[in-house]
């Protein structure tokens, strides 16, 4: 049992606002796992703070007096304060997790991953051990020629300035940015069996082999710095927006830009290095209020973007710039007034959706969808807007009638409302919108009405995804509802039935009215008729 205790002032942890005032629900990744938590953890400026109620939940233990706790973190003790927020007591997390040895970053806006520390690599005959200071999970495999096991550690990262001890023949690296990667070379044919042990001491054991000195292992080569001079603007028109970004070394991969509920937009450049004397300017203009490079968490450097009004932003690299250009996205302009908006209850009649079962009761997801979207139309209707409702009931429309209807009304926005369900009860939580393929407007479109149901609904906001990442047994197809619009559209996954906090908020009228008041408001921010 390790022991230590460190005392923490309050206000301590409160480093940098990252844009964000007041507390907004966040995405907890806690030993590479999303803990199901009753009350969601909170983001207020750079920390993250987590209700004492679910510590449990992520094998902490506290012992509170006042305003000041005991956190039993895996053995380690660590003294800190509790803080009240909503009349609910919290605890600084990122603060306790740093006390604890562990790291923490904010992969998004509103999604933290916290990360053991490696400490120790220790290799024998037929074992790796590994020591960190937080809970990781774990996997291996077995390589060939030369025949090699290699220990794969989530959640976990490797300190420059600290190494770990190391004894035995070992390579290691951090192979991505939450992966460390151990690798022994071995003679004989390793039948390998992990041993659970400690959850921040997984041993990986094997019999049928034992450990040779190794041999050159190929690690991934860490990607060439991206070396980034300023931002140069070259147009600025109210419909096109042209950046350039001069750079040294080998053109980035995919590039791609995203909108915060904030309103920023965001290019991340996880390679990306200062060039020797730079100078940081900020760029102003007619839509670019700034433009700038900040650091980016976990090293790197990210372009923020503040507009005028949501646009387009397309990324490209070429020759040796990167050039951003945003375009006026597709229908951004005017009112809800003069727009046709096509508002997609999905699934009805023999398609129940997802379904949640507790005591011979039932909840339908295509009931739940049918009474946001009938709010959505309503609100839409008020504001003058031309609606049309792919059902106003009960029954059953197909997949392909729906965008058919869309594309038939010549819609200028398709808006299909779902509720999201997953094999593990409790194990997922809060909202995502999809939008098809990498159809920019769609994404625009996505983020601003994630961005406005964020605010609301008191649940984590899981991101605006392409409906590529959802793979269809093995294919990627998207959704069939988005495939063949012909307009800016959107499917929302409000909530999940199969989560007890999620399902007590969405049962609420006042849940399903915010929501759908946010709907809408996104599309207002889209269109350019709200900040
Ligand atoms: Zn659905």
């Amino acid at each position: 049992m390790r022991s230590a205790l460190i005392a923490l002032l309050p206000g301590m942890a409160m480093s940098a606002a990252a844009g964000q005032d007041g507390p907004v629900p966040v995405t907890l990744s806690y030993a590479h796992r999303l803990p199901a938590l009753e009350a969601p953890a909170l983001r207020v400026g750079d920390e993250c703070f987590l209700p004492v109620s679910e510590a449990g939940r992520i094998g902490w233990t506290v012992e509170s007096d006042g305003d000041e706790a005991r956190v039993s973190v895996h053995g380690l003790v660590v003294e800190t304060f509790i803080r009240d927020l909503d009349g609910r007591p919290y605890l600084p997390l990122r603060t306790v997790v740093e006390a604890a040895g562990g790291l923490s970053e904010w992969t998004q806006e509103q999604r933290l991953q916290v990360y053991s520390k490696i400490t120790r690599i220790t290799v024998k005959v037929d074992r790796i051990e590994i020591e960190g200071t937080l809970p990781v999970t774990r996997s291996f495999l077995v390589l060939d020629g030369p025949k090699r096991v290699a220990f794969d550690i989530k959640a976990a990262r490797l300190d420059p300035n600290d190494p770990p001890e190391v004894t035995g023949e070992v390579r290691y690296a951090q192979f991505d940015p939450v992966t460390v990667r151990v690798v022994a070379q071995v003679q004989g044919e390793p039948n390998v069996s992990q041993v659970a042990g400690d959850p921040a001491r997984p041993i990986l054991r094997w019999t049928g082999a034992s450990t040779v000195p190794i041999e050159a292992i190929e690690f991934p080569p860490k990607p060439a710095p991206l070396l980034l001079g300023e931002p140069i603007l070259e147009v600025d028109t109210e419909e096109r927006t042209v950046i350039r970004l001069p750079f040294q070394g080998p053109a980035p991969g995919k590039l791609a830009a995203y909108r915060d509920p904030d309103g920023v937009f965001w290019v991340d450049l996880p390679s990306g290095e200062r060039l020797e004397g730079w100078q940081q300017t900020s760029l102003r203009g007619r839509v670019v209020l700034s433009a700038e490079l900040v650091e980016r968490g976990g090293g790197g450097l990210r372009l923020r973007l503040e507009l005028e009004r949501p646009m387009g932003v397309h990324v490209s690299a070429r020759d040796s710039e990167l050039v951003v250009r945003l375009v006026r996205a597709e229908h951004a302009y005017g009112s809800l007034a003069e727009k046709t908006i096509v508002v997609d209850p999905g699934h009805g009649g023999r398609d129940a959706g997802a379904q949640h079962k507790e005591d011979g009761e039932r909840l339908d997801e295509k009931d739940l969808n049918l009474a946001v979207a009938r709010i959505v139309a309503d609100l839409l209707s008020e504001s003058g807007s031309t609606v049309v409702m792919t059902r106003n009931d009960d029954y059953h429309v197909g997949v392909y009638d729906r965008p058919e209807m869309a594309n038939a009304s010549e819609a200028h926005f398709f808006i299909s409302i779902h509720f999201n369900s997953n094999p593990t009860p409790n194990s997922r939580s809060g909202t995502f919108t999809y939008y098809h393929s990498d159809d920019t407007d769609s994404k625009l479109l996505a983020e601003c009405i994630l961005g406005e149901i964020s605010k609301v609904s008191g649940l984590p906001s899981n991101g605006a995804m392409s409906d590529y990442t959802v793979h269809w047994r093995g294919e990627k197809k998207g959704f069939a509802v988005l495939r063949s619009i012909e307009m800016p559209g959107v499917l929302v996954e409000i909530a999940y039935l199969n989560n007890d906090t999620d399902r007590k908020r969405l049962l609420e009228p006042e849940f399903q009215r915010a929501v759908a008041e946010a709907i809408v408001k996104g599309i207002e921010v889209y269109i350019g008729n709200e900040a």
